[in-house]
């Protein structure tokens, strides 16, 4: 993207694909206590796969491709290709809508077709089976879709993405510098915390709204906290324009990258390890 050609870092952070807008960023990096991370496309690796699928998995796949063609959202990319996988063709849908942070939502064959997050169903539209099983599959760190017609639940399609190989030990250095950690996402509290515990991250705020994720910064520097907040999607934005240091991936949405203070070219989370040594060694020369 073009923004990051406006960037102008030191020599030696621009080396390590660490890209710092300016001096003022590198100066706030000294003060950060608190490192907030979106959880996929930053902790993740951002690809996930399907793993599951609860149900007739024909009828699943059917509806749930049908929508998902529409939708850019990883989710949706790991949906239609399993349902290409498995040879199961799309049906032409009507008055298809994403509905923000909870899922997509059109008419299908006469019925109305919900696909997403538990948010977008009562929870008495879904049986005890179905809600044990899901459950189940978020303790494996899995985010679960749940598709529905007519507001009862069909059956679940489970969704894995793994932790980026280096963000365990990119937490563990932050936490031996006295940093605090914390992971920020509107995927459902199981699965984030079971990807917290494979990365031994400190705080996990879950099921947040796109909407609400610069808010939750916001209440963190009222706390009294000095918050970096790394993140890669069009989602991500504000909270990254909010946070003291915005830190994107590289290989995030345009908008993340505009929005960042600090740019991490190899979109390894080691990244945020180096600038902060990077800033402390500059500033401590210059006093
Ligand atoms: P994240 O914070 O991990 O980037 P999002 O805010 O994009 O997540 O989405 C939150 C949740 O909303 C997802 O975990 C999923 O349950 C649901 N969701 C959002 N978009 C879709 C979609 N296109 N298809 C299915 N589920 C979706
Ligand atoms: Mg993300």
């Amino acid at each position: 993207a073009t923004p990051t050609a406006l960037m102008v870092g030191t020599a030696k952070s621009a080396k390590m694909g660490v890209l710092i807008k300016n001096g003022e960023v590198l100066e706030k990096v000294t003060d950060i206590d608190t490192v907030v991370f979106d959880k996929t496309g930053t902790i993740t690796i951002g690809k996930p796969k399907v793993t599951d699928i609860v149900g007739d998995s024909k009828r699943v796949l059917t509806v749930a491709t049908s929508l998902e063609e529409s939708s850019e959202h990883p989710l949706a990319t790991a949906i239609v290709k399993k349902a290409k996988e498995e040879k199961i063709a799309p049906v032409k849908v009507d008055n298809f809508a994403a509905i923000e942070g909870k899922g997509v939502k059109a008419n299908f064959n006469d019925h109305t077709a919900l696909v997403g997050s538990n948010k977008l169903f009562a929870n008495s539209n879904i049986s005890r089976e179905i809600q044990d099983e899901a459950e189940q599959l978020q303790n494996e760190a899995k985010t679960v879709i749940y598709v529905g017609l007519d507001q009862q639940v069909i059956g679940l399609i489970a969704i894995q993405d793994v932790p980026k190989p280096s963000a365990k030990a990119a937490i563990a250095e932050l936490k031996k510098r006295g940093l605090k950690t914390v992971m920020l996402t509107g995927d459902n509290k199981n699965v984030a915390q079971a990807i917290g515990k494979q990365v031994g991250i400190d705080q996990i705020i879950a099921g947040v709204l796109p909407t609400d994720k610069a808010d939750n910064i916001k209440k963190l520097q009222k706390a009294g906290n000095k918050v970096a907040f790394v993140g890669d999607g069009i989602n991500d934005a504000p909270a990254l324009s909010t946070a003291d240091v915005g830190i994107a991936m590289g290989a995030g949405t345009d908008i993340a990258i505009e929005s960042g203070g600090i740019v991490l070219v190899q979109n390894d989370l080691m990244g945020v390890v180096k600038a902060l040594d990077i800033s402390k060694k500059t500033f401590n020369r210059i006093k």
